[in-house]
């Protein structure tokens, strides 16, 4: 009997890394399967629609609410981010394990409503070492710079929501424990206990 794959929901303050991190770690697990959310912010310079987000506006997104075709989704800076639910269910039914990279309130609604995930909060080096990221990406204004400071401050403060916390002052160092949260988490009982009774 297939195993269920591992619902793996990332987040943590703008600047903290997640972006570089998942990248490379789906990059070294092509069993990981990442999900592409929606959202109704512009693309940056470089992103590529279908790609690094399904980039739609505020209607398509409240019709994809009223469809009941968002696993969860959450205001973030103005705009709305959400996950589209059939690509992830359909992967986990098929063993696949599931990557979002998605903010705090998304996290919890999924916590909530599915009972399911492994939740992993990334968190910078240290308080200056976000701030110079966030201004060096040279992608947002002033004002949004500041925004997403202040947010980031807040959002350090709800680490206590998540199952496990890794300081990001080393990528690789990064990729290799999340990669031992997955192997530890796969060998869990309950995820494994219909198969271990239909074999012994
Ligand atoms: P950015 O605009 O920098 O790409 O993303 C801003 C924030 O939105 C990040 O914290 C990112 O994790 C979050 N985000 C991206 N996709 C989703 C999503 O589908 N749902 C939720 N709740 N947050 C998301």
């Amino acid at each position: 009997m297939r195993k269920k794959g591992l619902l793996i929901v990332i987040s943590g303050p703008s600047g903290a890394g997640k972006g570089t991190i998942c990248k490379l770690l789906l990059e070294e697990n092509p069993h990981i399967k990442a999900s592409i959310s929606a959202t109704t912010r512009k693309p940056r310079q470089g992103e590529v629609d279908g790609i690094n987000y399904f980039f739609i506006d505020t209607d398509a997104f409240k019709n994809m609410i009223q469809e009941d075709e968002l696993l969860e989704y959450a205001k973030v800076y103005d705009n709305f981010y959400g996950t589209p639910k059939k690509y992830v269910l359909d992967n986990l039914e098929a063993g696949n394990d599931v990557l979002l990279e998605i903010d705090i309130d998304g996290a919890l609604q999924i916590k909530e409503k599915f009972n399911e995930g492994v939740f992993v909060f990334i968190l910078p080096p240290s308080l200056e070492e976000l701030k110079n990221r966030i201004i060096n990406r040279g992608t947002e204004t002033m004002e949004d710079i500041n925004k997403r400071y202040s947010s980031a401050l807040k959002e350090i403060n709800q680490v206590i929501k998540y199952d496990y916390a890794i300081v990001n002052d080393n990528v690789e160092g990064a990729i290799q424990d999340i990669e031992a949260i997955l192997r530890a988490e796969g060998c869990r009982v309950i995820r494994q206990y219909e198969d271990i009774i239909t074999r012994y």
